[in-house]
């Protein structure tokens, strides 16, 4: 088995749209790209409420896995909730 290049992605560090380039290749992963041709989902982790955390994508350009963060933080900055308790999945 080649040995998956892991990369990690903050969405909150993302001007626009949530386009990024591939940290390895450059390939532009966009949300709005069902195509399949870029990119593929292979994970996708959510809270008890149903929410984003954690996207899990492999890009299909250079197979690097990339994980996507920041959910959280734009669902605070979109709703201002006063809730800050944390919950720790184990
Ligand atoms: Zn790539």
């Amino acid at each position: 088995m080649p040995r998956t290049l892991l990369y990690r992605v903050d969405l909150t560090k993302i001007e626009g749209e949530g386009d990024f380039p591939c940290p390895s290749c450059g390939n532009l992963i966009s949300p709005d790209d069902e195509s399949g041709l870029n990119y593929e989902i292979v994970d996708i982790k959510t809270d008890r409420q149903g929410r984003l955390r954690e996207l899990i994508i492999i890009c299909k350009k250079c197979g690097s896995e990339i994980h996507l963060e920041g959910f959280e933080l734009l669902d605070e900055l979109e709703e201002e909730i006063e809730d800050t308790s944390e919950e720790e999945d184990i």
